[in-house]
């Protein structure tokens, strides 16, 4: 049997067996469980006066504290007490760049005291200023950034992040970029990294101006970059927008990924009706991100396909932009996730916490939907719901436990972080100054 297996107990097959981390003392645990779950009840199963069982970093029961003796054997567990507090799956953030290096905390202040697009482009800032920073950053130093990176989106309760490249946008620097996620993954003090190949982020500087230049960046992402990375980034992403890359381009890049085995994301309809979402649901993406500007016929064509929407209302925060409808899009009948979009541009935010709020107040979801796009939405967006964004029986023992008794104050009490501790795999890896 394999390690991480629940174990029977003889003779009696309706118990999980033996636990070796027990949390109890749970005010509210939100399962999110998709089967029935013992006491669970209302659209995010919650369980009140619960406990939780796991072993090997895997959850093995979850159900009312009171049941807990009789459904496992926890003499020799671990007690973790969660302080009659609410716990909640770990979130699962299925849309960053966070390996990267440089810093544009300048250029933010400079967008919002009005200087221009154009104008910060010729002061060399912008996108660009990022790829070269990351070019020039040694892979130690993008390790050391994307390490307390991750830490910090621990800390805010996430415990798996997708992360592309993109600010390389040359074989080197790429390969170096899904390197350092290949290393951070490995680290089991650090969330679960999942990593996608973004080589179509924009065109790369000493490209952009030479005849051809474009048509031989996209010869190179698909000749070159594509095979080479095949099996090291899941997903393969492109920018399919009017300032990055057109719908053929898009088309000829993920047709060739999905030759080589990647699934397929694409930033889609985020600046205008850019061709990205029609090209995610022709294409069977598994996630269609942004969709601002997504049409009706887009929202059919994507619900049709089952291609997860990601909302991202950092982007709109940051960048002073109308947030589109989330309600339009559930409303659709389209599945959602929820992500941070962090990257150093426009979202610099680790916070999912504050994506919910977004979500809720300016996109039009409800707490339930907004939680629920955070975890198992984000979990569907990453083709990982087998393994996470819920809390039940089989799946990793990943897990925020809140400072507060009610997971309804998110949203409500909004901009601080809410999550005194947080578990993955069945480890306490992030504990907070705020525990109150
Ligand atoms: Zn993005």
């Amino acid at each position: 049997m394999p390690a991480d297996e629940p174990e029977p107990v003889q003779g009696d097959s309706a118990r999980p067996g033996r636990a070796d981390l027990v949390i109890d003392n749970i005010s509210r645990l939100v399962t999110l469980a998709r089967g029935a779950a013992a006491g669970a009840e209302g659209p995010l199963g919650v369980i009140t006066h619960a406990a939780l069982a796991a072993r090997a970093g895997r959850i093995i029961w979850c159900g009312p504290a009171a049941d807990l003796s009789a459904a496992v054997s926890a003499e020799s567990a671990r007690h973790m007490d969660a302080g009659g507090h609410a716990v909640i799956p770990g979130f699962v953030d299925s849309h960053t760049h966070f390996v990267f290096a440089g810093d544009r905390a300048e250029e933010f202040q400079l967008r919002h005291a009005g200087v221009s697009y154009e104008e910060l482009a010729r002061q060399g800032r912008g996108i660009l200023s990022t790829v070269r920073a990351t070019r020039a950053a040694a892979p130690e130093a993008l390790r050391a950034s994307g390490a307390a990176r991750l830490r910090s989106f621990a800390a805010h309760g996430t415990t798996t992040v997708e992360g592309k490249t993109g600010y390389g946008l040359d074989h080197a620097s790429e390969s170096t970029c899904l390197d350092v996620m290949a290393d951070l993954a490995n680290d089991p003090d650090l969330p679960a990294v999942v990593p996608t190949f973004l080589g179509a982020h924009t065109v790369p500087p000493e490209l952009r101006d030479t005849p051809g230049g474009r048509a031989k960046y996209v010869d190179r992402v698909c000749d070159e970059m594509l095979p080479a990375f095949a099996g090291r980034a899941r997903f393969c992403d492109v920018f399919c927008e009017r300032t990055a890359f057109t719908v053929d381009e898009t088309r000829r890049i993920l047709e060739r990924a999905t030759d080589l085995g990647y699934l397929l994301k694409i930033h889609a309809n985020q600046l205008s009706a850019s061709g990205g979402a029609a090209i995610a649901a022709e294409l069977g993406a598994v996630s269609a991100d942004h969709l601002d500007f997504a049409s009706d016929t887009d929202l059919v064509a994507l619900e049709a396909a089952g291609v997860v929407a990601t909302l991202l209302p950092g982007c709109s925060f940051a960048l002073s932009t109308p947030y589109p409808s989330g309600r339009r899009i559930v409303d659709a009948g389209l599945r959602i996730g929820l992500a941070t979009d962090f990257n150093p541009g426009t979202s610099y935010s680790e916070n999912m916490q504050i994506m919910i709020a977004l979500a809720v107040s300016a996109m039009g979801l409800t707490l339930d939907e907004a939680l629920r796009a955070a975890t198992l939405g984000g979990a569907a967006a990453l083709r990982l719901e087998e393994e996470v964004g819920s809390l039940e029986p089989g799946k990793r023992c990943d897990l925020a436990m809140l400072s507060v008794p009610d997971e309804r104050e998110l949203a409500y009490h909004f901009g601080v972080n809410l999550v005194d501790r947080t578990v993955f795999r069945g480890r306490e890896v992030a504990a907070n100054s705020t525990s109150r």
